[in-house]
């Protein structure tokens, strides 16, 4: 194959116990997952009862990985850059129409991730009616950790997801809490794309999101799973 300039790099993740990288396809995210966020966003009320969660995206090159301490450059456009955590799944299957029985096949394991947001954009585009992809898709907004094989963590349905900034801690979250849990997130994207091996999904942030600024140290743990440790400069 020839190309009028040479392709980028693949993006990947590495794989924990394992040389061999994990070619990252797509990157879904669920807005939303968590009631106690929902309701902090002014997005759940006690007359509506809870919304249910939606997808957004980010560009696969967005990833930020590595070992050791991340760098993660302060973007452009915002003065309210914010940290989610979330649990990454990973999948190494793909197919449309997945039923919630067969959605953990599909799964080749979890990570722990930051959906870095430009806040002030995010809440301009919500106002307007826009799209939100200038808030949420821009370049180094998708920290992730290496994944972890479902064949030595399993399929975590509970436990801690947490986040430290500066040692302080900030997000102190369960899974057992997400509205979706992972089969059933796998199977309602699935009704709206074909998924395939390589696409990655974040499943949502618990309560406690807030500003980070440069210098700051973010601390992420999936409770016996994953963690990461990435500095905003
Ligand atoms: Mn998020």
């Amino acid at each position: 194959m020839e190309y009028v300039f040479p392709p980028h790099a693949q993006p990947s993740l590495a794989v924990a116990g394992n040389h061999a990288r994990f070619p990252v396809r797509r990157i879904f995210c669920v807005g939303r997952n968590y009631a106690e966020h929902a309701r902090e966003m002014g997005a759940l009320d006690q007359a509506s009862g809870f919304e249910p969660p939606f997808f957004f995206m980010k560009p696969a090159d967005a990833i930020v990985s590595g070992d050791g301490e991340l760098q993660v450059n302060y973007p452009p456009l915002t003065k309210n850059l914010h940290h989610e955590v979330e649990m990454v799944v990973a999948l190494s299957a793909g197919g449309a129409n997945v039923t919630v029985d067969a959605a953990n096949a599909l799964i080749f394991g979890y990570a722990v991730g930051l959906d870095l947001t430009r806040r002030d954009v995010q809440a301009k585009a919500k106002e307007k009616g826009h799209p939100w992809d200038m808030g949420k898709g821009f370049d180094q907004s998708a920290v992730c950790s290496e994944i972890h094989p479902a064949s030595s963590v399993g399929h975590p349905s509970s436990g801690g997801i947490c986040l430290k900034v500066n040692g302080e801690m900030r997000q102190d979250g369960d899974l057992s809490d997400m509205g979706w849990n992972v089969a059933e997130i796998i199977a309602n994207l699935s009704t709206m794309v074909r998924l395939e091996a390589g696409d990655l999904i974040y499943t949502g942030t618990p309560a406690g999101v807030g500003p980070v600024v440069p210098g700051d140290l973010l601390e992420a743990e999936l409770a016996g799973v994953a963690s990461l440790r990435a500095r905003i400069v």
